[in-house]
């Protein structure tokens, strides 16, 4: 299909201007204006209206909406152990399709077109994603070591079957997920890396999210984490590391020889009360930093503008620097690196040659008028709210603020029957 997004203003890598933006078969054809043969089947008027490409989510557990507002003020062990774990357990695969289907509309409600998921059921996850048309990063969560053998194989023979089953699709990849240095002991952490290589699948993990860990892993490995997921051989330059809140200079190095992208998530960290990650250090050091909004138990939303506003102040307030994390640095985070850290190919940009991967804002609002600077009023102004049409690889998921591939009514009172049964109403 031939779509024409005629004179918006778009959040270009170098430059906001006013442009037309051409979409042939999924990809962006031309920046500027469209060629005079391109003959359009549906024009979106860019009046009043900031095309920006879609924000890449580079780390959550999409599902974990049914858990919104219900495990708060708790500390992390209290929070993971005490609330969330046994909550899960109450959680059928179809809930987990629902609870992601909720969380995809909430991401693409506020401009995000890409997301990097951890959680259990992978099945529930890519019905969700594939029905939905969003690009999903997949990947089933992995826990084991020497007190559960049998359990941690299962789980990661689960992990590859399902990844077999869902192989091939368009809009969806994976990666595996040993999910942290804690949960995962040494010996497990080394067959997920053999796993991982003979599959030729990226790694997504937890690492250093909070002084508790640190104080485990030095206590059994007598090193930092970065130090033995690195020994394990996961940290490579297809490994996406959540969180990176306690890192030592060393450990930053670490990832910077590696190649190792990190993920940080600002709002769940500060929730948590596990503290900020040293993202200025990270980025002085070369890592790629892309950002994740953890899930939405932790944060507890799923939207990307939100966290940008977060992660581009808060250090600036940290360092006493207000160039910590620039506006335009925050946009690069939430969308280049992103598409790096996934390894999505031709994603994260608007220029001829990327998918159409895109999100239209409203300017109409009261909060970005006057607009001044575009890629200030991104990290400081907007809501996410404003989003009003959303397309992954050229197909309108969203047009109007009405979803497209998803029966909103349907899901909302789906959620509400789920939440009854497991006895959070
Ligand atoms: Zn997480």
């Amino acid at each position: 299909m031939k779509i024409l997004i005629e004179n918006i203003l778009a959040l270009l890598p170098d430059e906001a201007k006013v442009c037309s933006v051409a979409i042939e078969d999924g990809v962006i054809v031309s920046v500027g204006a469209a060629p005079a043969d391109f003959k359009a089947e549906k024009v979106i008027s860019g009046s009043g209206k900031m095309l920006i490409p879609g924000l890449i989510n580079a780390h959550t557990h999409s599902y974990m909406t049914v858990f919104r507002n219900c495990a708060d003020d708790l500390t992390f062990n209290d929070w993971l152990f005490g609330r969330i774990l046994p909550l899960e357990d109450k959680l059928t695969e179809e809930d987990c399709y629902r609870g992601s289907l909720l969380g995809i509309m909430e991401m693409l409600s506020t401009g995000t077109t890409s997301f990097n998921d951890m959680y259990i059921h992978i099945n529930a996850q890519a019905r969700a994603a594939e029905e939905s048309g969003i690009r999903a990063v997949l990947s089933r969560g992995l826990t084991g070591g020497k007190d559960d053998v049998e359990g941690g194989a299962r789980r990661l023979r689960d992990a590859e079957t399902e990844m077999r089953a869902w192989s091939g699709r368009e809009n969806i990849t994976f990666m595996l997920a040993p999910h942290a240095p804690y949960t995962c002991d040494e010996d497990y952490q080394r067959e997920v890396a053999e796993t991982a290589r003979r599959l030729d699948v990226p790694i997504h993990t937890h690492i250093s999210e909070s002084q508790a860990e640190i104080e485990t892993i030095r206590e059994k490995y007598g090193c930092t984490p970065p130090e033995l997921m690195d020994k394990t051989g996961l940290l490579t330059n297809r490994t996406v590391a959540a969180h990176c809140v306690y890192l030592t200079d060393s450990d930053i190095q670490l990832f910077a020889r590696r190649g190792t992208s990190i993920a940080t998530n600002p709002v769940s960290n500060l929730k948590l009360a596990n503290g900020v990650a040293p993202v200025p250090k990270m980025m002085k050091a070369g890592v790629n930093v892309a950002m994740g909004t953890d899930g939405t138990a932790s944060n507890n939303t799923l939207n990307m503008v939100r966290e940008l506003g977060l992660l581009t102040i808060l250090h600036k307030g940290i360092t006493g620097d207000p160039e910590a994390v620039t506006a335009r640095e925050g946009f690069k985070i939430a969308t280049e690196n992103g598409a790096k850290a996934l390894g999505l190919e031709n994603v994260g940009a608007i220029a001829p040659g990327m998918k159409a991967d895109l999100a239209i804002l409203s300017l109409d609002a009261p909060n970005v008028n006057p607009l001044g600077d575009p890629y200030s009023a991104l990290a400081y102004s907007f809501s996410g709210m404003e989003t009003e049409t959303v397309l992954v690889g050229g197909k309108i998921l969203m047009e109007n603020r009405e979803f497209k591939t998803i029966d909103r009514d349907r899901v909302l009172y789906e959620i509400q029957r789920i939440i009854e049964r497991i006895g959070l109403k």
